[in-house]
């Protein structure tokens, strides 16, 4: 469907735009921004008077299906979150609960303005299909494990389910897919290496979990000798195609790794806040030329997938914790959630210019907390809270518009989600 969003100024990559900037959509595609070509006849004409165009934001590193385990883990230490709750109540769920729940991820992360995500889950197709349904853009990757070389078996299963899972939705519109070995404590080196190997031959990239904990650090030199960068750099994992999420506990020499091999950061503020893990190292990361991406991680360790809300935090922390307010900027963080993102997941999108993927998110800016409009820039990293989306277009598809879901039946997202829930015992009534 052709589109002209006219009346809203926009976020371009030079900035804020002067005033309103047309944007034409062709198809999947962004055709002009300012004018609008003369030939060029709109199916449909979004008023958009009031509002302002971002670049649909990209959430690089989640775990959409674990809204299922949405504010049932709180306030614990990492192992015992992990291992005391989490893990148990994933051997509850089935393949469907986890379409469900990716469903309900879907749901939230459109209503507050993100296009496209980075997914790692636990049951090959589910989130395939929920993404497909919903029509939104995602990069999906099983995640990897050999229990750290206890289940070679187990994990040789899980890289050959990735396999098939690649080739069974491969050609599908809006999906492209990783290969996302879970973290270094979960793979063996062995492992590792195999992952690695098939990257490289295949040019599927590589999305990880890295330098997450202390605790991860000190496993790591125990059993190999050296960080855990440095233990994914000697398995050959760490490329110019690799996300890596977290990354909070690295030394000046694993930043120097990251930026020479050209891996993207997935940063997630609140998820290393609320797991006590720390801050990331953004203002030394960014200084580095390495390229920082934001995400969510999952909704059992944020308890949202609120880009907003990340946004707030990324601009934030480092500037409490180093007495500097000018360690991240309002620029920077818009970037990690957009540009930043696009290229990390290696998605044509990202942007609002000419040729690329109309992912397109609308602003209400008639909110009294987003008034009055001195910084439209900082309004969206420090005074936005995601509840200001009105609309959001990927691919030139309208899938959330003016608050409603057009592709998804949220009574029965949600009326699904609960009956998991009862299931597994995460809700007792
Ligand atoms: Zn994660």
């Amino acid at each position: 469907m052709d589109i002209l969003i006219k009346n809203a100024p926009a976020l371009l990559p030079e900035g804020l735009s002067g005033g309103p900037a047309d944007i034409c959509i062709s198809g999947e595609r962004i055709l002009s921004v300012g004018s609008v070509p003369k030939d060029f006849i709109p199916e449909q004409v979004i008023d958009a008077s009031g509002m302002l165009a971002v670049p649909g934001l990209v959430n690089a590193h989640t775990h959409a299906y674990m809204t299922l385990f949405r504010n049932c883990a709180d306030d614990l230490a990492f192992n015992d979150w992990l291992f005391g709750r989490i893990l148990p109540l994933e051997d509850l769920l089935t393949a469907e609960d986890c379409y469900w729940g990716t469903l309900l991820g879907c749901m939230e992360m459109l209503s507050t303005g993100t296009a496209s995500f980075l997914d790692m889950y636990i049951f090959c197709g589910s989130a395939a299909r929920a993404v497909s349904d919903c029509g939104m853009r995602a990069v999906l990757s099983r995640g990897l494990t050999d229990s750290a070389g206890e289940d070679p078996a187990g994990g040789k299963r899980r890289l050959t389910d990735a396999l098939d899972e690649m080739r069974e939705w491969g050609n599908v519109p809006g999906l492209s897919f990783m290969l996302a070995p879970h973290a270094p404590y979960t793979c063996s080196e062995r492992y590792q290496r195999e992952i690695a190997e098939l990257s490289h031959d295949t040019g599927v990239p590589v999305n990880l979990h890295l330098a997450e904990s202390d605790a991860e650090t000190a496993t790591i030199l125990e059993k190999h000798g050296c960080t855990p960068t440095e233990l994914f750099d000697r398995t050959g994992l760490l490329s110019d195609t690799t996300v890596a999420a977290h990354c909070v506990k690295l030394s000046d020499g694993d930043i120097d790794i990251l930026a020479r091999r050209g891996v993207s950061v997935a940063t997630n503020p609140v998820s290393n806040l609320k797991l006590a893990n720390g801050v990331a190292r953004i203002p030394e990361l960014l200084g580095r030329g390495v390229n920082v991406a934001l995400g969510t991680d999952g909704a059992a360790s944020n308890n949202t997938l609120n880009m907003f809300r990340e946004l707030a935090f990324l601009g934030l922390l480092r500037k409490g914790l180093d007495a500097d307010p000018t360690a991240v900027t309002a620029a920077q963080c818009l970037s990690a959630a957009t540009a930043g993102g696009a290229a990390a997941l290696g998605l044509d999108s990202g942007a609002i210019a000419p040729g690329k993927l109309a992912d397109i998110t609308l602003i209400d800016l008639d909110r009294i907390n987003l008034f009055p409009r001195n910084n439209l820039l900082s309004s969206l990293v420090y005074s936005a809270n995601g509840s200001e989306v009105s609309t959001v277009i990927v691919s030139g598809k309208i899938l959330y518009d003016h608050g409603e879901f057009t592709t998804i039946d949220r009574e029965r997202v949600l009326y699904e989600v609960n009956a998991v829930c009862r299931r597994i015992g995460t809700i007792n009534e």
